[in-house]
């Protein structure tokens, strides 16, 4: 008998759930705040009394389930369920996740890291078309990235694979990144990326002192910055130009490595659309083993919020095949 999927998509400041059909469509979804303190002890057991609450609502049964497919921030070990590293959770300590939920819901939990599992919606159900080989960037105040290989996420060795955001931009020097280095892509080509551009040219430049205090007082954000650009202020397409530069740059290094039929790009920062997507493909090119630009294509991600949701989906639906 076919049954349902309730899908989770954990995050920093909300989690967002979904009770898909047996076709996988979204039929329900709502929000549970996440509440990180006292060591984010309460993030479990408000997500299940909110998956209760729900099911009430919905005159559902846990039997009308076949199981929960997740995403959470961090290192997930998508076979134990253990995630480590999610600190924007109160989590400074491993978390056993899929038992804490399995044990109390009865149902099997799978789970993968927030960008895989963006990746691996995107794949399923939006611009990656179904296509087996695509790597997703998601462009948000971080960089995540999620890597897709004959229809399966790929984790490497050591379940850090796709951590895009950390590829190395500069030999020497650079942005301080959140994960200690210094010069990683994520501080050049997330919307903090952007902000960090224009802070650092600002000064180099020696623009009006109101300005810069502005920018380091985060008062102007990466949609900012684009919308000077796309009016034609001469600043604004400087960073602009920049930032795409980073971007088409990784994208020719994902290109030139994986060769993926799509390097989808997601997240806040590519709902600047078109604008953003025209200039990256325009550069990506010049990045591109000659025989890599036939078979990958740039492309912009279709299903917004939603891909980690149907990708926690596909997950549960993978591990039964
Ligand atoms: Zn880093």
């Amino acid at each position: 008998m076919n049954k349902k999927t309730l899908a989770i998509d954990l995050g920093g400041t909300s989690a967002q759930l979904a009770v898909l059909e047996e076709n996988y469509d979204i039929v329900h979804r709502w929000n549970v705040p996440t509440d990180p303190s006292d060591g984010g002890q309460y993030i479990v057991p408000n997500l299940i009394a909110s998956i209760r609450d729900a099911l009430d609502e919905l005159s559902l049964e846990i039997s009308d389930f076949h199981g929960i497919g997740m995403g959470a921030p961090g290192k997930v070990d998508n076979q134990s369920g253990r995630v480590e590293g999610a600190f924007n959770l109160g989590w400074d300590q491993p978390q056993e996740l899929r038992q804490a939920l399995q044990e109390v819901l009865d149902l099997p939990v799978q789970m993968d890291n927030d960008a895989n599992v963006a990746a691996l919606g995107e794949q399923w159900q939006g611009a990656g078309n179904r296509e087996a080989n695509i790597v997703m960037m998601t462009l948000g105040t971080g960089l995540g990235g999620g890597i897709v290989i004959h229809g399966r996420l790929y984790h490497g060795s050591g379940l850090v694979a796709g951590e895009i955001g950390h590829i190395p931009v500069f030999i020497h020097g650079g942005f301080l990144c959140t994960c200690g280095k210094k010069g990683c892509l994520e501080t050049v080509a997330s919307a903090t990326g952007v902000v960090n551009l224009a802070k650092y040219r600002s000064q180099e430049q020696g623009l009006a002192e109101d300005f810069q205090k502005n920018l380091e007082k985060g008062r102007y954000t990466a949609k900012d910055v684009f919308a000077w650009a796309q009016d034609g202020d001469t600043f604004g397409q400087e960073v602009f130009q920049e930032y795409t530069d980073y971007l088409a740059w990784a994208c020719g290094i994902i290109a030139n490595t994986l060769n993926p039929s799509k390097i989808i790009l997601g997240g806040g920062v590519a709902l600047a659309g078109d604008f953003l997507l025209e200039a990256v493909r325009e550069k990506v090119v010049h990045y591109m083993y000659p025989p890599t630009r036939e078979s990958t294509q740039v492309v912009l991600a279709q299903l917004g919020d939603d891909a980690a949701l149907y990708g926690a989906a596909r997950l549960l639906l993978q591990s039964k095949e």
